[in-house]
């Protein structure tokens, strides 16, 4: 902190980064844990001159045969909600993700387990092909395996013990196979923004200072002038891809710097599941190109947009004829009393801290207080699309879970208050 601390005095004009300061640290905080951003931050701001590496270079090692050995590359979900990973070799590829050994980690060093007893499991649920080592023709068979976490057990079947607190995706997995039969659908929404490495710089911005033209030519633009970071979401996208993540789509965001993908819809667990792996893609796409991505809901307070996390929602019977009239049943559970503020607490990952800062009223969304609903009406909490009200069924996206949620928690309590009533 004392770097940044003083790099800021050092540039009396930098009053919006200071500002954004103590934001954007928690804005990482998805991305890295809220201690680890700082250090990370200071580093990077006290390492300017650090010696770029060549990505050129490695790709030279990158496109060597590496036989029938398999990288395996074991992704899960730390200690303060962001991702981590280490790399297994396997003696051949994988048919099933059942095939997978599971693995474990020192979770002393993610603050998941004591020192004393540290070890923590890597359960494997999800495999997708790796798009950071496809291989020179891209053919490679080399894979990102996402796995939820749990205590040993030697007594237990594979010695897999219970989950561990921060394993979210259980309940989640329960809930979603109670509603198995009415086939719910998702597509999320997840917008970010990106940043120099200085963590307070959305990137394109003049550092210490706002672009000069307020919101307004940003949102889905061209032009060098308009778009600041294109370069990033064409790698991300086709990465996705690539992976066999079901990215339906990408757009430039109102608040410059700020980007927004959609993955699905995607039935049931899958959909949180592909969004944690977008997400990882994500980061590692940006590492690579030097640059920082922030999950916070609002970045950059003031007149700006902040970032959510629109969770668009089916069930079969919504997607049938008549399908609205069960959507306003929907709409009536998340009405119902104390139903807003359940939902609000399980909309970010600080108990609905981060959304304070971001549902206001304005921007965009409807004030955190009070649940709305209304066709095609962007300032209410839940939308009902233009289509869905004509054709009589569809879907309806909730537009108030921020950009840093925990899918898995979302969709969850989406599904507990408005279908698990009538599984
Ligand atoms: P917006 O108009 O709010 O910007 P987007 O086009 O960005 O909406 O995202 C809508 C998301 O909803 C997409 O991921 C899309 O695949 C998904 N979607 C479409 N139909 C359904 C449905 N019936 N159920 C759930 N999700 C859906
Ligand atoms: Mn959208
Ligand atoms: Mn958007
Ligand atoms: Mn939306």
């Amino acid at each position: 902190m004392y770097a940044m601390r003083a790099i800021l005095r050092a540039r009396p004009v930098l009053k919006r980064a200071a500002a954004a300061t103590a934001a954007s640290a928690a804005a990482t905080a998805f991305a890295f844990g809220p201690e680890a951003i700082c250090e990370k931050l200071t580093f990077k701001l006290v390492e300017d001159k650090t010696t770029p590496l060549d990505l050129e270079i490695q790709q030279r090692f990158l496109a060597m045969d590496q036989g029938d050995k398999v990288q395996a590359e074991y992704v899960w979900i730390g200690g303060h909600n962001e991702l981590r990973c280490k790399t297994k070799t396997l003696m051949r590829a994988p048919l099933d993700v059942d095939e997978l050994p599971v693995w474990n980690y020192d979770g002393s060093s993610t603050d998941q387990a004591p020192g004393t007893d540290s070890e923590v499991l890597l359960v494997p649920r999800a495999m997708y092909k790796d798009p950071f080592r496809a291989g020179p023709s891209g053919t490679s068979k080399n894979i990102i395996v996402l796995c939820d976490c749990y205590k040993p057990d030697p007594d237990a079947p594979m010695g897999v013990g219970e989950a561990i607190p921060t394993n979210t995706r259980v309940k989640c997995a329960k809930i979603m196979d109670a509603v198995k039969a009415h086939e719910p659908w998702f597509g999320i929404e997840q917008e970010y923004t990106l940043f120099e490495p200085d963590g307070v710089t959305p990137y394109g911005w003049p550092v210490g200072g706002y672009p000069s033209r307020p919101q307004g030519p940003y949102y889905c633009s061209i032009g060098q002038e308009n778009a600041y970071g294109r370069p990033v979401v064409e790698a991300h996208y086709r990465a996705c891809l690539y992976a066999g993540i079901n990215i339906s789509g990408i757009n430039g965001e109102v608040m410059p710097g700020q980007w927004e993908y959609q993955v699905g819809p995607c039935t049931g667990i899958d959909s949180p599941d592909q969004l944690i792996i977008s997400r990882y893609l994500l980061i590692r796409v940006c590492e690579q190109f030097g640059v920082v991505v922030s999950f916070d809901p609002k970045p950059i307070p003031g007149d700006w947009n902040g970032a959510g996390c629109h969770t668009n929602v089916s069930t079969k019977a919504m997607r049938a004829p008549d399908g609205y009239s069960i959507i306003v049943k929907a709409m009536d559970r998340l009405g119902a009393p104390g139903k807003q503020d359940e939902h609000i607490k399980a909309y970010d990952i600080s108990g609905g801290e981060d959304n304070k800062r971001r549902l206001t009223g304005a921007h965009e969304t409807a004030p955190i207080t009070k649940f709305s609903w209304g066709v095609a009406n962007r300032g209410c909490s839940v939308r009902i699309p233009r289509m869905t009200e004509k054709d009589k069924c569809g879907y309806f996206e909730d537009r108030r879970p921020a950009s840093n949620m925990d899918p898995y928690v979302v969709t969850g309590k989406i599904m507990e208050t408005c279908v698990l009533p009538d599984a």
